[in-house]
């Protein structure tokens, strides 16, 4: 059993006045109002007699009291429930029951949400509202230590491909992404990091963890908005950035000068990233450090560096230091440029799912499909669960979905497979265009052909309003199965 400081009391030991966290409107806090602000939280919890080892369901929108929270928690000794604030109110009363919550805790935002999860859920549990929480009288019974083996947070996993699943999450867990992730990109103390994505997933939450594991500041918006990114990116020092696909591609478009060089890069992950973004951002010169990782992993797992990041780009790199990666298909470890599933390994990869067995095998199968080049690159390439064969031949809807979205005035796409008599399978795709742009499914398919093999061609493009997406933003590719009418086939080339 290891057992360190409480991390943010070490902060206050060693730069109590630097800090610690800068928000919209010139507001900041240091590392000792931090931890008074939490340590105060703490003992509001303790009051409403909550105590260590509960789980305390947590529905809040990006904001300084997330983050007190959070480290309340951490000093009571529960266990953080961090949900997603774009569920429905009966998505959010499963994970509430299903996660064994003695209460939930709402922001001011989200209190109504919160009041709908609770009348649709069977458990009879307290609402409580966390700006009430915060108490004068400081109870010392707060944690003055962290023992690695012990569960932190649980997080649901965004639900792409099935039911979402909840993650367990230790000290240790975090502790080692924080730190894999340093030995990968570096850290300075100009370092400052620009928090937009949600706390709730863990690609946003890692970004607390670093905030007092490194001591480094962060800035942390509500929510990403492409112009106020950008103009703190050029004007307050930021020098990393974690953003998925569509934050960069709106970040590429809504700049208007080139970045100063206090900014080393902007760290992407969560999802596929196609190609014609990777080469724009180079263009651009912006360095990009494409990442993989899954709630499981506690966020990155693999990363490219940045002395890479021109040199391989549409790779996500390596396995972190202390984590490795191995691509296994039909039983057996794959060649050099074999597609096959990616299994991980490494501290920061939780042990398993919460009323689930802890996960049986050495390395987690992660579901992903990828390879490693000859440089022990990985690139992944789509889920196990998406992929199509098609006359014998697979087919990623991923790389498909890559290549329409080169085409002018396709804003969206997505792809899968229906039924076909001859080859099995084919792939078919869903197109949201541009507003203003006209195009035809001729258009497309004509482009495709050019960029393509011929069996990865989209047999019929159907024009929709809207891409299916799950509350993390993911495409849900099993639902566009129910968007498909009958009989518009055609013939495969
Ligand atoms: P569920 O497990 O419930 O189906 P999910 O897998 O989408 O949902 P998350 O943990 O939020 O839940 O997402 C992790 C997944 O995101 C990875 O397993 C992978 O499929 C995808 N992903 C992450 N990084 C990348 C990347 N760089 N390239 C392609 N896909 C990625
Ligand atoms: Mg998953």
């Amino acid at each position: 059993m290891i057992e360190i400081p409480h991390w943010l009391e070490k902060q206050y030991d060693l730069q109590p006045d630097s800090i610690a966290i800068e928000m919209e409107g010139d507001r900041s806090i240091t590392f000792k109002e931090l931890r008074d602000y939490s340590r105060k939280l703490a003992s509001g919890l303790l009051n409403r007699g909550i105590k260590s080892g509960d789980h305390v369901a947590f529905l809040s929108a990006n904001h300084l009291d997330y983050v007190l929270f959070i480290h309340a928690i951490s000093y009571v000794g529960a266990v953080a429930v961090c949900l997603n604030i774009r569920l429905s109110a009966s998505e959010l009363a499963f994970q509430i029951e299903d996660s064994n919550s003695c209460s939930l805790v709402v922001d001011e935002q989200n209190k109504m949400l919160g009041e709908q999860s609770m009348d649709e859920s069977q458990a009879d549990i307290d609402l409580l509202m966390v700006e009430q929480l915060t108490t004068s009288e400081e109870k010392i019974e707060v944690r003055e230590t962290l023992r690695l083996d012990e569960y932190f947070t649980m997080m649901y996993t965004s639900g792409t491909t099935g039911k979402p699943k909840a993650v367990m999450h230790t000290y240790g867990n975090h502790w080692f992404s924080a730190i894999a992730s340093a030995l990968n990109l570096g850290l300075t103390d100009k370092d400052k990091w620009l928090v937009c994505l949600p706390l709730f997933h863990v690609g946003g939450f890692s970004l607390l963890m670093k905030n007092v594991i490194y001591g480094m500041p962060i800035i942390l918006l509500d929510k990403f908005d492409a112009e106020v990114v950008n103009r703190k990116i050029t004007h307050h020092q930021v020098s990393l950035v974690s953003v998925v696909t569509v934050m960069l591609q709106r970040l590429l478009k809504d700049k208007k000068q080139a970045y100063p060089s206090t900014f080393r890069g902007a760290l992407l992950g969560g999802g596929p990233v196609p190609a014609p973004l990777l080469r724009e951002a180079f263009e651009s010169n912006i360095s990009v450090f494409q990442t993989y990782g899954m709630t499981e992993t506690s966020s990155q797992i693999s990363t490219l560096r940045p002395s890479d990041a021109f040199q391989k780009l549409g790779s996500a790199g390596k396995a972190l230091t202390p984590a490795s990666l191995k691509i296994r298909s039909g039983g057996k470890p794959c060649a050099p440029n074999e597609i096959g599933e990616i299994h991980v390994k490494g501290p920061m990869v939780s042990s398993g799912y919460y009323r689930h067995s802890s996960h049986e095998n050495e390395y987690l199968a992660t579901g992903d499909l990828g390879y490693v080049d000859e440089d022990g690159f990985l690139y992944v390439i789509d889920r196990v669960k998406d992929m199509l064969i098609s006359g014998g031949e697979n087919v990623y809807p991923a790389e498909i979905e890559s290549v329409l979205l080169e085409v002018d005035g396709v804003q969206e796409a997505a792809v899968t497979g229906i039924e076909h008599p001859e080859w099995g399978e084919v792939p078919i795709a869903f197109v949201v265009t541009r507003n203003g742009y006209s195009v035809t499914e001729g258009q497309i398919q004509k482009y495709c052909k050019k960029r393509l093999a011929g069996f990865k061609v989209p047999v019929s493009i159907k024009f929709i309003e809207e891409i299916p997406r799950n509350a993390s933003n993911k495409i849900v590719r099993r639902k566009l199965h129910s968007l498909i009418e009958k009989g518009e086939n055609r013939e495969h080339k």
